[in-house]
C-alpha cells in the first residue's frame, strides 16, 4: 500500500534522510523507532507530502508521488495525483493540531464537508458514530482547550479517520502527553491494530511497538541501521547501536 524507496532530503546541505526505503502492505502497522534527530519526522513529513524529498521514488495506494528523473532528482506526480494521494491518508501529531477556534465536531466535520463535499447531516452522522468509538460522546459540543491531551489526541485522531484514510500516520502521538493519559492513546491505536487499519507509526513506547507492531524499523542520523519483525529487533538485537539505543528504554 505504501513502498517509498532510497529517499534522501538535505536541509541547507546537511543530509537527514540517507537512502531510507520502507514498505508497509496492506493492514499492517510499521513503527519507526530511533533517537531524536535521526529524521523520524522528516520521513513521515516527506511521504505525507508536508516536505519534498530531493531524491527517491514514492508510491501511494498504487499511485506514484515521486520518481527519480534522468538526472537523479525528484520528480513530483501533477498537483492532481498528488492531491489524490493526499486523500488516501490521515496524519496524526504529536500536538493534536485541532483548530482551537472550532468545536470538536466541527473539527471532526470540515474536512469531509469542504474536502469530500459530504453534506453536513452526513459528515455529523459519521462524526458521532467515531466519537463514539473514542468515547467522547458528550464533547461534541465542547471546544478544544476544554479538553484534556489525551481527550485532544482522541478527538484529531476521530478527525483523521473521519476521511477515511487507507493509511493513518502517526508522529510520537502520546509524547506530549502525561504517563496515565498516554495509555488511553495506544489502547486506541491498539483497537485501530485489532481491525486491521494500515498504520504508521514514530514512537518512543517500545513496549507498544513490540506488542501491536508487524515491522520495526530503527533509524539513526537518517539511515536504516536496522529492522526486522519486532521478535527479532527486540529480542535478537543485532546491531551494537540499535542494543544502545533499547538499553536506555529498560
Ligand atoms: P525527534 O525524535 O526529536 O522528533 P526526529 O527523528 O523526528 O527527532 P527530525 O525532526 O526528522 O528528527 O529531524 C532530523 C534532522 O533534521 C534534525 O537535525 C533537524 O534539526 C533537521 N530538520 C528537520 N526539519 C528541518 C527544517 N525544516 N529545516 C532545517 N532542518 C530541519
Ligand atoms: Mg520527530
Amino acid at each position: 500500500i505504501l513502498t517509498a524507496t532510497n529517499i534522501c532530503k538535505s536541509f541547507d546541505g546537511t543530509k537527514v534522510l540517507n537512502g531510507i526505503s520502507i514498505e508497509v502492505t496492506k493492514g499492517q502497522v510499521l513503527a519507526i523507532i530511533g533517537p531524536s534527530g535521526s529524521g523520524k519526522s522528516t520521513l513521515l513529513r516527506c511521504v505525507t507530502q508536508l516536505e519534498t524529498v530531493d531524491s527517491g521514488e514514492i508510491t501511494i495506494c498504487g499511485e506514484r508521488l515521486v520518481k527519480n528523473g534522468a538526472d537523479g532528482k525528484a520528480v513530483y506526480s501533477d498537483k492532481a495525483a498528488c492531491s489524490k494521494i493526499g486523500l488516501h491518508i490521515g496524519l496524526v501529531f504529536q500536538n493534536f493540531n485541532l483548530f482551537p477556534h472550532l468545536s470538536v465536531m466541527q473539527n471532526i466535520t470540515e474536512a469531509p464537508i469542504r474536502v469530500l463535499h459530504r453534506s453536513k447531516a452526513e459528515a455529523e452522522a459519521a462524526a458521532t458514530e467515531l466519537l463514539k468509538k473514542m468515547d467522547l460522546a458528550d464533547k461534541a459540543d465542547a471546544y478544544p482547550c476544554q479538553l484534556s491531551g489525551g481527550q485532544q489526541q482522541r478527538v484529531s485522531i476521530a478527525r483523521a479517520l473521519a476521511m477515511n484514510p487507507d493509511i493513518l500516520f502517526f508522529d510520537e502521538p502520546t509524547s506530549a502527553l502525561d504517563p496515565e493519559l498516554t495509555g488511553e492513546i495506544l489502547k486506541v491505536i491498539r483497537e485501530l491494530a485489532a481491525e486491521h487499519m494500515t498504520m504508521v507509526v514514530v514512537t518512543h513506547e517500545m513496549k507498544f511497538a513490540r506488542d501491536v507492531a508487524d515491522y520495526v524499523v530503527f533509524m539513526d542520523n537518517g539511515t536504516i541501521i536496522e529492522q526486522g519483525n519486532p521478535e527479532q529487533l527486540f529480542g535478537n538485537t543485532q546491531n551494537d547501536r540499535t542494543k544502545a539505543f533499547l538499553s536506555r528504554f529498560n
